[in-house]
């Protein structure tokens, strides 16, 4: 007997200006077609969600060709194969692939991001985050763009974020002074008391740049900025010299095209303290990802990374957790489950 499946679904309907919102997708419903040979069917269990595909709704020019309207929308998922006719995925393998939106994908294993095959004895969700993109765009952005030493000044944005808190555990291991910027008290407290940093700036409620004069005055060795915007500017007149600045994203941009933000006023002091400025985009990485999840597995086992993850229920959540990255609603990584 063929069981027939229904798939709820969220596709792009409209290209948001500003703020992206319910507003932007449709939820739809459909039966899940036949497989094809070279197919496999996936359950998703869980989705994630970065503020990067907040940016893959603009239609311009970036490192991944925009979300098309229509197209069910692009996250990274992990699920369970229930069905194939894919020789090298099996009834019961666990799966990561962009799977998008939706409760029900089918796959032929290729794609943007490539689906690869859970290792058994670890959580499902961890390739969403520690163990996939988050974690190693801490690593490779600390690490091969920042070049921290023991002793150092690190900086960081978007310090109790999924990316930011991994590179401020991943410097405080490197044996780093780490300041974090974050926004709440709760997010402060648990980067000092959990996390180990050793100080956390508010920006909520601080004066972030008569906190930094505190904290850091021209003695930031590394700032790992995952905001921009004024914070980008407070962190630029409290660099060292030959400091590096590691621009890892901008999520005060909101990443909407209607209205860019002004440039750093400061960019001067790159000059005068001849600094290093640079972004990056983990996807370049690719051929070096075994060596940075064989030492982020190392450190999670071993309990030297604590992980974080805010999951909200229900496939109907995606456009909420979508825009709750921007107001900060998420207290680790933002995932659904379904
Ligand atoms: P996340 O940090 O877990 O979530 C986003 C956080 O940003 C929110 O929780 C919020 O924390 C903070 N935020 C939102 N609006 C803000 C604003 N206007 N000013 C200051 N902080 C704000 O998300 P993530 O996935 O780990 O991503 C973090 C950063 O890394 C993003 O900039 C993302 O684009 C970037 N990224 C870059 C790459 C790459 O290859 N370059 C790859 C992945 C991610 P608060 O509560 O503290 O405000």
């Amino acid at each position: 007997m063929t069981v027939t499946l229904t798939n709820k679904k969220w596709t792009l309907s409209a290209r948001p200006e500003t703020s992206v919102s319910k507003e932007h997708f449709n939820l739809e419903t459909e039966t899940v077609r036949e497989l094809v040979d070279g197919e496999f069917l996936v359950k998703n269990q869980y989705l994630a969600f970065e503020p990067a595909q907040r940016g893959w709704l603009n239609d311009v020019r970036s490192y991944l060709p925009p979300v098309a309207i229509g197209e069910v929308m692009r996250s990274g998922a992990a699920g369970e194969v229930i069905a194939s006719k894919h020789s090298d995925y099996q009834v019961g393998d666990l799966v990561q692939g962009s799977f998008g939106w939706q409760e029900y994908a089918i796959s032929d294993g290729t794609g943007l991001f490539p689906v690869t095959k859970i290792p058994a004895g670890i959580p499902i969700s961890y390739p969403l985050h520690i163990f996939g993109l988050t974690g190693l765009t801490a690593y490779f952005g600390l690490l091969d763009l920042g070049l921290p030493k023991a002793g150092e000044t690190v900086l960081i944005s978007g310090a109790a974020g999924a990316t930011g808190s991994t590179v401020g555990q991943i410097a405080k291991l490197l044996g780093c002074r780490v300041i974090g910027i974050a926004g709440g008290e709760a997010k402060c407290q648990w980067l000092i008391d959990e996390l180990g940093y050793d100080a956390v700036i508010d920006y909520k409620s601080d004066s972030v740049g008569e906190r930094l004069q505190e904290l850091c005055k021209n003695s930031v060795d590394l700032f790992f900025d995952n905001v921009g915007g004024e914070i980008l500017d407070h962190a630029l007149v409290n660099m060292a010299n030959n400091g590096r600045i590691v621009l890892c994203g901008g999520i005060s941009s909101g990443y909407q095209v209607k209205e860019l933000p002004p440039g750093p006023k400061n960019y001067m002091q790159l000059v005068i303290r001849r600094c290093h400025m640079e972004g990056f985009i983990v996807l370049d990485y690719v051929d070096r990802y075994p060596e940075a999840r064989e030492q982020l597995m190392q450190w999670v086992d071993e309990g030297k990374i604590l992980v974080k993850e805010h999951i909200l229920e229900g496939i109907e959540q995606c456009p909420e957790a979508l825009a709750g990255l921007f107001s900060g609603q998420n207290f680790g990584k933002q995932l659904v489950k379904i």
